[in-house]
C-alpha cells in the first residue's frame, strides 16, 4: 500500500515536496490555509543568487549550492511534466561597489567564494556598461560579474507545481488551516477545520506560520522552532524586454528583469509581524535606490508594488529534517532563499520520508 503523507503548507517548499513524493508513489494530501502559492512563494523576486548570498559552505549554504546546481534540471523536468512555461535564465549578476572600502569587501568576499566554487571576475567600467548599457557609471568604483547566478519567476514555478500535483493525483485542500499535528504509534493525525486526516507521515512547511501549528506526541506537547515573518517590499516597472540581462545589485538594492520585460526592484526587511500593508516611504526609497543604479527609472512610475513574508526562525537556519522520534518532518524557515532552496529541500525531505 502507498505511504500516505500530509503536507501542511502549499508554498514552493510544500508544493515541491508534494510533487516529489507523488512522483515516487506516495499518496499525498497538500493542505493550505489560503491558496496554493499565495504567500511568500509568489511574492519572491526569484534570484538564485549564491554569488550574492553565500560566503561559507556551512549549514543551509551548502544545500543552497547543491540546489543551485539542481535548478536547470528541476525547471526542465517541471516544465516538461506540466507543459507550463517557466521563465528561468542563467544570465549571471553584476555587483557594484561604490567606494574603495566597498570594493575591498567585495574582493575579499569573492576570494572566499572562489574556494567554495562560486566564481566571479572583476569587470572594467566599460565591460560593466557593455553588459548593462545605461548603468550609472559615475558613482561606480568597481564591479564584479558572477556568472553562476540565475533568475526564475516563482509564480511560473507555482503554476507548474499546481499542474503537476493535480496530474499526479495529489489531493489539494485550499482555504483550510491545519491547527495541530499529533504523532502517535508511528502515524500522524492532522487536525483541520474540515476534520481529522490520518497519515503515515506529515510535513510542516507552512512558511512563516509554521511555528503556530501545535505539535504533540503521546507524552504531550513537542516544542518546534518558533517561526516569524520578515516583511519585504518589491516594486515592478514595465520595460522593454531584453533591457536588463544579468541581475544588477549594489548592497541591499537589486534589479532584475523577467523575459516579459517586467523589471523588478528590491528590497527591504521589516520585522512588523503579519502586517501586509505597503509602506509608501519604503516604496519611494526602493524607487530612488533603483534609479541611482539605472537612471532611466527615475522618470518611470512603478507599475506595481507588493509585500511578502519571508519565513524566518531565530538563528536564520532553516529547519529541514525529521522531528526526533516522530513521523513529522519540518521544512520551514527558508528566509531569503526559499526559491533557491526548494529543489534540494524537496529531494531531502521526500528521500528521508520514503526511505524511513
Ligand atoms: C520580497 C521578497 C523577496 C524574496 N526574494 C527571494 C529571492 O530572490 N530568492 C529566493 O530564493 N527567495 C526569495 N524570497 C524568499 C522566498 O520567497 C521564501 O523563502 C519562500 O517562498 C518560502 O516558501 P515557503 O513555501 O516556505 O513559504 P510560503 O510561500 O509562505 O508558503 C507557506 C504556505 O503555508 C500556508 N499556511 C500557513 N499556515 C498554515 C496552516 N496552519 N495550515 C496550512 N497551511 C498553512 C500559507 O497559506 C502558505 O501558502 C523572497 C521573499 C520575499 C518576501
Amino acid at each position: 500500500m502507498a505511504i500516505r503523507v500530509v503536507v501542511v503548507g502549499a508554498g514552493i517548499i510544500g508544493g515541491s515536496i508534494a510533487w516529489r513524493l507523488a512522483q515516487r508513489g506516495a499518496e499525498v494530501t497538500l493542505v493550505d490555509a489560503g491558496a496554493m502559492g499565495g504567500e511568500a512563494s509568489s511574492a519572491g523576486a526569484g534570484m538564485l543568487a549564491t554569488g550574492g548570498e553565500i560566503v561559507s559552505p556551512h549549514g543551509w549554504r551548502q544545500m543552497a549550492l547543491e540546489s543551485r546546481d539542481l535548478y536547470p534540471a528541476f525547471v526542465q523536468e517541471l516544465a516538461g511534466e506540466s507543459g507550463c512555461g517557466i521563465d528561468f535564465r542563467a544570465n549571471g549578476a553584476v555587483e557594484l561597489a561604490a567606494s574603495e572600502q566597498e570594493w575591498a569587501h567585495l574582493e575579499e568576499r569573492a576570494a572566499a567564494q572562489g574556494g567554495i566554487g562560486i566564481h566571479s571576475h572583476a569587470l572594467t567600467i566599460q565591460e560593466a556598461l557593455d553588459l548593462i548599457p545605461g548603468l550609472e557609471a559615475g558613482s561606480m568604483f568597481g564591479a564584479r560579474f558572477f556568472p553562476g547566478d540565475a533568475i526564475v519567476d516563482p509564480r511560473d514555478i507555482m503554476g507548474a507545481l499546481r499542474s503537476v500535483c493535480r496530474a499526479r493525483r495529489v489531493r489539494l485542500v485550499e482555504h483550510c488551516a491545519v491547527r495541530k499535528l499529533r504523532a502517535a504509534n508511528g502515524t500522524v493525525q492532522v487536525y483541520t477545520p474540515m476534520g481529522l486526516l490520518k497519515a503515515d507521515a506529515a510535513v510542516l512547511s507552512s512558511g512563516a506560520w509554521s511555528g503556530a501549528v501545535e505539535v504533540s506526541g503521546a507524552q504531550g506537547a513537542i516544542p518546534t522552532p518558533v517561526s516569524f515573518p520578515v516583511r519585504g517590499h518589491l516594486i515592478a516597472y514595465l520595460s522593454t524586454p531584453g533591457r536588463l540581462n544579468p541581475i544588477l545589485r549594489h548592497q541591499n538594492t537589486y534589479l532584475l528583469q523577467r523575459t516579459s520585460g517586467r523589471l523588478i526592484a528590491g528590497t527591504s526587511e521589516e520585522r512588523v509581524g503579519f502586517d501586509r500593508s505597503l509602506d509608501p516611504d519604503i516604496v519611494a526609497d526602493i524607487h530612488s535606490r533603483a534609479s541611482r543604479l539605472l537612471p532611466e527609472l527615475a522618470g518611470i512610475a512603478a507599475e506595481q508594488s507588493w509585500t511578502g513574508f519571508r519565513p524566518a526562525v531565530e538563528d536564520l537556519e532553516p529547519r529541514i529534517g525529521r522531528l526526533e522520534s516522530t513521523r513529522i518532518w519540518l521544512a520551514y524557515g527558508h528566509y531569503r532563499n526559499g526559491i533557491l532552496l526548494a529543489p534540494a529541500t524537496a529531494e531531502r525531505i521526500s528521500g528521508q520520508i520514503l526511505s524511513s
